[in-house]
């Protein structure tokens, strides 16, 4: 087997839902969009149902088709894009709750599909999905006469808990709220950690159930281990990979492992990636290639081992994220198909 192993441990992911789910009042639901964060729609959405998650988020219809088909019917899959040209039939056969963006959507979804559960998103500050206070405004009473099944916005700083955005987002979403008895969802993982004032009715998390930033305590829930191909030993002078950019300083011990930029490693983080076996930690040696990555193993102690680790007990997501100038989500989302994926439960 000459492929990663990525193992995600789905017993963690449901204990990072109940975490947060005992943080508010409300209700819970389960972001899992982008194929579950990159982790597997199916196995993901099961897990997080069988935890206690009634109601699910996707980003695009399609997406939400794929949960249907996972879970049956039953719990309660929105739509963040909400209801697109083209989308009707999706919407309707998959019994999608599409989260209503504009004039246009609230049109076409009463058109096409009257009746039909919906959403509504407002806007209330960072200017990506949702109506505008004046369009809402214009608007609510009729979309109010049709009962949407929730009133959803999203915050734009939340991962930073003294930005002032937090508070004119939230301030903006209750005036455009306040005295409604529909559900209502303002916070994602960065919000619900804010404190019950962002909570409403209804939280949504995603990257916080697949055990990234911001949910410090969440338990880690994917671990990475690459396949040693080959090692061999360089002398002082001698270089190793692409564009000779490393060059040996004294006699060292190279491996050669399984992975590389096409399994959504970034070449970039490689002057500050590790690879780790049991507590120790090793360099890599050179640059990431398409599929390989070579490691500067020297000083290790005892037998090669098979697999070197990429994401584990000592290198997280987060920290991976870091490496590469980036964050968690991206990580995670980039996770490779080549991998063998496995399931923990
Ligand atoms: C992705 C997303 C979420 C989940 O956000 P996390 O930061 O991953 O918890 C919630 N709401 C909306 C609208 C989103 O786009």
């Amino acid at each position: 087997m000459s492929t990663g192993h990525l193992t995600i441990d789905l017993t963690a992911l449901a204990e990072n839902w109940r975490a947060l789910d005992a943080m508010t009042a409300g209700e819970t639901a389960a972001v899992v969009k982008a194929d579950g964060y990159g982790l597997g729609t199916a196995p993901v959405a099961r897990t997080l149902a069988r935890a206690g998650a009634r109601r699910f988020f996707t980003a695009v219809a399609e997406e939400g088709a794929a949960v249907r088909a996972a879970l049956g019917p039953g719990p309660m899959i929105g739509v963040f894009s909400g209801h697109m040209a083209g989308d009707s039939e999706l919407i309707r056969d998959h019994a999608l709750t599409p989260m209503l963006n504009s004039v246009d959507q609230v049109l076409r979804h009463f058109e096409t599909l009257p009746q039909h559960p919906f959403g509504i998103q407002l806007d209330s500050g960072m200017n990506r999905l949702g109506m505008e206070p004046a369009e809402w405004a214009a608007l609510r009473e009729p979309v109010l006469q049709q009962r949407p099944a929730l009133i959803m916005s999203h915050l734009a700083c939340a991962d930073d808990p003294d930005h002032f955005m937090n508070e004119k987002q939230l301030r903006a979403f209750r005036e455009m709220t306040d005295g409604l008895d529909i559900p209502r969802s303002l916070s994602a993982t960065g919000g619900t950690l804010l404190g019950p004032e962002y909570h409403f009715e209804l939280t949504r998390p995603g990257v916080g159930l697949y055990g990234g930033h911001p949910f410090a305590d969440a338990r880690p829930v994917v671990t990475l281990d690459l396949p040693v191909i080959q090692t061999r030993e360089v002398l002082p002078g001698e270089t190793v990979g692409y564009g000779n950019h490393w060059t040996a300083q004294r006699p060292s011990h190279i491996a050669t492992v399984a992975a590389g930029y096409a399994d959504g490693l970034p070449r970039i983080m490689a002057p500050r990636l590790g690879l780790w076996h049991g507590d120790q930690r090793f360099p890599l040696a050179g640059r990431i290639s398409m599929d390989l990555i070579t490691v500067d193993i020297t000083g290790m102690e005892g037998e090669m081992p098979e697999f070197l680790s990429l994401l584990g007990p000592h290198q997280g997501v987060d920290d991976v994220a870091e490496a590469a100038g980036t964050i968690g989500y991206e990580i995670l989302t980039s996770l490779g198909a080549r991998y063998a994926r496995s399931y923990l439960s």
